[in-house]
């Protein structure tokens, strides 16, 4: 089998050893061999991106501009073969697959447009015959390390970024899901970024991840993955005193209110907890209900949920395909144990399923009757599960939806304009949402949370400059 290289110093190279990349719906299905590099190569890599930086920091923006934009239209271009390799290394369905694929590519061409119109500004001075400007200048050497979850639009949004500002890339995507990565990758390079501002260095974390932490050489790391990894992330940036930027967890509360529309508020509950498997950091793992609705909303969302097909990610007619890996599996069937434990309701699903291959399949769990203090609604689980908490009124709710460690996304059902205007001030999340799911964003606008979701500058949209620019203040007299 090929194997598929990390591309450092602006050549393709083999690893220090290689992994098996597993398809989680047909576990007998290898889609590739993929590299490991070695602490050492992730030094060349980083060394690479330093010496490369000078030049490409003053590259013309119309280069910039080019480079990127060839990289949106050639996604575009192989979005199916993209979206069935990213729906077979990771098990989210063939649409949601493609439909991630696009995303990679509207912010590659989102980020083109970007080169072009970073603007600076000139003021007058407080002290008279000098003048002010602000620029904003790249960053330097950027690392980015991203989770297996969206293994192709997470990426996307951080390298299109790092590059359209000028900045070299040193990128570790997770080593469970290395293929979407590899391609993407790959596309860059030949897209015609010169040597050593572009590096691929796939591998374990606690060799790449922790090389690029360690190396004083990085300026700047961009992290997206679990609140343990961020936090250690976090230590090791604090030591070299660079930037970082850290999207971690979440514990998204979706809130029902008595005169919500009723198909809007199972629609949003199926489609925020159960799709992607359950595998999104913005998923709603906490549904909170008022008691007026709350018999009828959960009878409702089982019957939805009866109604969904768990089978291969590749099949046509799958609404929620396999848990990504067994220790993924493991975790999801462990908290289904803690939720029965603990004297929640297991009201629907919950037992592992087998389908034609053998893969991760489990039906997706709704737990009842479950109060605030359970582990299953203080901890992230990230799988098909979710429970209902069963509350007094809006602003039971409210204090409900706020009792967490975590601010990522959260949503409100209701028709009241004036318990949506309140929720919206008053949720303590990075992204609200009113009749929405909790998961599903736009691409031009800043994504990201607040408490132990998130930390530093936002990502995605103009917002993205805060991160992966420094602003400069220049005094000059004439
Ligand atoms: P993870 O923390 O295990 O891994 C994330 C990345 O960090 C991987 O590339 C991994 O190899 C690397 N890593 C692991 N140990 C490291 C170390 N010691 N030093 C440096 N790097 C290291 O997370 P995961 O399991 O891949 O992803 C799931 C998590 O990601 C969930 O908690 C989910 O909520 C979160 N997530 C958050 C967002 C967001 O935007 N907030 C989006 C998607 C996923």
């Amino acid at each position: 089998m090929t194997l598929h290289q990390n591309f450092i110093a602006g050549s393709w190279t083999d690893g220090a050893e290689a992994a098996d990349n597993i398809n989680p719906s047909d576990t007998g299905d290898v889609v590739g061999r993929y590299a490991r590099a070695s602490r050492e190569q992730a030094e060349q890599a980083i060394a690479a991106a330093r010496a490369a930086f000078p030049a490409w920091s003053r590259s013309g923006i119309q280069q910039r501009h080019d480079i990127l934009k060839k990289v949106a239209d050639e996604i575009v271009a192989r979005k199916d073969e993209l979206g069935r390799l990213l729906a077979r290394e990771e098990g989210k369905t063939l649409p949601e697959a493609t439909g991630e694929v696009l995303r990679a590519a509207q912010i590659f061409d989102f980020f083109s447009g970007e080169t072009l119109r970073l603007a600076g500004e000139k003021l007058p001075s407080t002290r008279p015959g000098i003048d002010v400007e602000l620029t904003r200048e790249p960053v330097g050497v950027v690392g980015i390390i991203t989770p297996w979850n969206f293994p192709i639009a997470i990426p996307a949004w951080k390298i299109a970024p790092a590059l359209a500002y000028g900045n070299c890339v040193v990128f570790k995507p997770a080593d469970l899901v290395p293929g979407s990565a590899w391609a993407l990758s790959d596309i860059i390079i030949r897209a015609g970024v010169p040597e050593g501002v572009f590096n691929l260095v796939m591998g374990r974390g606690s060799v790449v991840g922790e090389a690029l932490l360690n190396d004083p050489r990085v300026d700047a790391i961009t992290f997206t993955g679990s609140v343990g990894t961020g936090k250690k992330v976090a230590a090791a940036c604090v030591e070299h005193m660079r930037k970082f930027q850290l999207e971690m967890g979440g514990k998204n509360p979706l809130v029902v209110l008595d005169d919500a529309d009723l198909n809007v508020a199972v629609d949003c509950a199926v489609n925020g907890a159960f799709f992607s498997t359950g595998q999104r950091c913005t998923a709603s793992s906490r549904l909170i209900v008022t008691e007026g609705i709350h018999d009828k909303f959960v009878a409702a969302v089982g019957e939805r949920l009866k109604g969904l097909v768990v089978d291969d990610a590749l099949k046509s007619g799958t609404h929620i395909g396999p848990v990504v890996d067994q220790s993924q599996l493991d975790q999801d069937n462990s908290y289904i144990d803690i939720g029965k434990k603990e004297g929640a309701k297991l009201a629907f699903g919950g037992e592992m399923l087998s389908r034609e291959k053998p893969g991760f399949y489990l039906q997706p769990a709704l737990f009842t009757e479950t109060t605030a203090e359970m582990r299953i609604n203080r901890e992230e689980i990230f799988g098909p599960v979710a429970s209902v908490m069963r509350v007094k009124d809006y602003d039971a709710a409210l204090a409900a939806a706020n009792d967490t460690a975590f601010g990522l996304s959260a949503g409100i059902c209701t028709t009241s304009l004036k318990h949506a205007s309140h929720f919206k001030r008053n949720a303590e999340a990075g992204m609200v949402m009113v009749n929405l799911p909790t998961a599903g964003v736009d691409y031009h606008v800043p994504f990201g949370g607040r408490k132990g979701s998130s930390y530093g500058p936002r990502e995605q949209g103009r917002y993205a400059a805060e991160f992966f620019t420094i602003v400069k203040t220049a005094y000059t007299l004439p």
